[in-house]
């Protein structure tokens, strides 16, 4: 029980998970910093916005209240209008929408209910927005929040002078001024919390942190290669390259075996093994990926295929002669089929293709040989 209250772990658990939606976060293509404050704080709002409406939807149709049953329908409408416009990436107006709707759906609750359940609250969240991000121009955003604070006065006074047209029952209304408070407070928490998320970030990249978390996405936590997702990268720092280049495809041999056999903390072990293997055998200059579980990929650059093949067939014969000693299970043998293709830098994936194909063969015809 006291293990909750465990402050420290509690923090370092944040931290994980924040360091993890960063790093989720880089693998998108951002031109600027501005682009990602925007990209948070659009979807942030767009997702909140929809909970918050099917919430109220649902307490008006229980309570049978028709006009903000069909107020809330409207602002769905307007929120699916808004999801199409961030999927195009243009937060600015899909953003700008969002805070239109927030104004509107507020001036319309209180010039109707007046404002018996701090509804004039919902003023803040489009004000907290417009001040701490950068969502339209400086001039716009000082302009939207004069027509706020001028709709709030105006909005005021009327329900001062005036009973509104809806009154809502007494239980519910105590219910909603409840409801109301919690969602101003948490709005806010949020707005602010990703203000200073965006900070972290930015300060973050200042401090080269982030490419220390950049580095973890590209790279496999057990054998420490470049994963898959770096090749992508890489083949563009290859590009106009007048050379001959070769790619391979390596795949252990039997493998499901060494780990049904041996366990698979033993089949990590032997991998871990293999990609020091590779690495060491190879030129400083072929790059090797771990392409699938037990599948590495290696481009060779500055090497015609007839090489590719040689170099390729000696590493496998060395690997064959050599006993893997592991921690797990004592000694073990292990054989590999390797698959070689000249590399097209205009067509990366067929040239992957071909390799791929020629591993095949190699398996199909008695494994632990090279084909070109
Ligand atoms: P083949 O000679 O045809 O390649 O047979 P294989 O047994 O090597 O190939 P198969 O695709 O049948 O099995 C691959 C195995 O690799 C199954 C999977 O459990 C294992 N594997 C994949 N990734 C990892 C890993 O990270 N660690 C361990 N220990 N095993 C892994
Ligand atoms: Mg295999
Ligand atoms: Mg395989």
């Amino acid at each position: 029980m006291w293990d909750i209250l465990n402050f420290d772990r509690l923090r370092n658990m944040l931290h994980k998970l924040r360091d993890n939606f960063i790093a989720n976060l880089l693998k998108k293509p951002f031109q600027q910093e501005d682009e990602l404050c925007l990209y948070l704080i659009s979807y942030t709002s767009l997702f909140f916005g929809i909970g918050l409406r099917i919430f109220f939807l649902i307490c008006y149709l229980v309570q049978d209240i028709q006009f903000f049953v069909f107020l809330n329908c409207g602002s769905l409408l307007v929120y699916g209008a808004v999801f199409l416009f961030l999927k195009r990436k243009k937060y600015k107006p899909g953003g700008f929408i969002i805070a239109i709707e927030v104004i509107l759906y507020t001036s319309i609750w209180v010039y109707m209910c007046g404002i018996a359940s701090y509804n004039a609250g919902y003023f803040l969240l489009p004000i907290v927005i417009l001040t701490l991000f950068p969502c339209g121009a400086p001039k716009i955003r000082r302009s939207m929040v004069l027509i706020i604070l001028g709709a709030i006065t105006l909005l005021g006074l009327r329900s001062a002078h005036t009973s509104p047209p809806i009154v809502f029952p007494e239980d519910f209304n105590h219910f909603m001024t409840m409801v109301n408070l919690y969602i101003m407070l948490i709005g806010t928490m949020i707005e602010i919390g990703i203000n200073a998320l965006v900070q972290f970030i930015l300060s973050g990249v200042k401090e080269g942190r982030l490419v220390e978390l950049a580095s973890q996405i590209y790279t496999d936590p057990l054998t420490g290669l470049y994963n898959r997702r770096y090749t992508e990268i890489y083949f563009n720092t290859l590009r106009n390259q007048d050379q001959h280049i070769c790619v391979a495809i390596l795949d252990i041999d039997d493998f499901k075996q060494v780990n049904d056999t041996y366990g698979h903390l033993c089949g990590d072990e032997v991998l871990v093994f293999l990609s020091n293997f590779l690495q060491s055998n190879l030129r400083k200059t072929d790059r090797i990926f771990r392409w699938g579980g037990e599948e590495f990929l290696i481009i060779m650059e500055n090497i015609t295929i007839c090489d590719a093949q040689s170099v390729m067939d000696k590493l496998r014969s060395k690997l064959a002669e050599t006993k893997i000693k592991t921690k797990q299970k004592g000694t073990l043998g292990l054989t590999v089929t390797v698959g070689v293709a000249p590399f097209d830098l205009a067509n990366p994936d067929a040239s992957i293709e071909a390799s791929d194909k020629n591993l095949y063969i190699g398996k199909r015809s008695g494994k632990n040989q090279v084909v070109i």
